[in-house]
């Protein structure tokens, strides 16, 4: 049984972690150490609960009213190939999926296992949190680095493209 490290059980309703209410993924483990990072509880590696897949996948399934599915924590391209089936199972359902993670979408496109997990992505927030970047207007980023990529249109240019989702931070940081 293939297991998955988790900071806690899987959320239902978040509406802060993504559009709509979405199903959360906190996973366990992180080796950025981004200064002034939020959730420093998530860093180790052997922290947290293992949960099977299988498990989550069922979660998943069963869970009512849930319009998306956000993996977070923690940085979740650490487990890639224990996210990928559960992603897969999301995406049969109609949830659309957005990950955060520290490494930035160029990186990910570099790792075989970690772009296996990417191209299965609706939304990418990319790169690490920067504290002196850290903007309290953003929406659905912690600081003016980050991106929030449309992965299927930046797979399909063969360059990064913004979500509409960052239009509104895109003004803010020209202020
Ligand atoms: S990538 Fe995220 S979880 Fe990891 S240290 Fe940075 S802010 Fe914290």
């Amino acid at each position: 049984m293939v297991k998955l490290r988790l900071a806690s059980a899987i959320q239902q309703d978040s509406i802060v972690d993504g559009p709509g209410i979405r199903m959360v993924i906190w996973t366990q483990g992180c080796e950025h150490h981004c200064k002034g990072c939020h959730n420093p509880q998530t860093h180790d590696i052997n922290g947290g609960t293992l949960y099977e897949v299988e498990d989550c996948i069922r979660q998943i399934k069963e869970a009512p009213l849930q319009s998306g599915l956000t993996l977070s924590g923690g940085e979740p391209f650490l487990q890639a190939s224990a996210l990928i089936p559960i992603v897969k199972a999301a995406k049969e359902k109609g949830l659309n999926v957005w990950a955060y993670s520290g490494f930035t979408y160029e990186a990910l496109l570099e790792d075989k296992e970690k772009f296996a997990l990417l191209k299965l992505l609706d939304v990418l927030v990319d790169g690490k949190f920067i504290e002196s970047l850290k903007d309290y207007r953003l929406t659905f980023k912690g600081s003016k680095n980050q991106r929030i990529i449309d992965v299927p249109a930046s797979l399909k240019q063969n360059t990064v493209v913004l979500s509409a989702y960052d239009e509104k931070n895109t003004q803010l940081e020209k202020l």
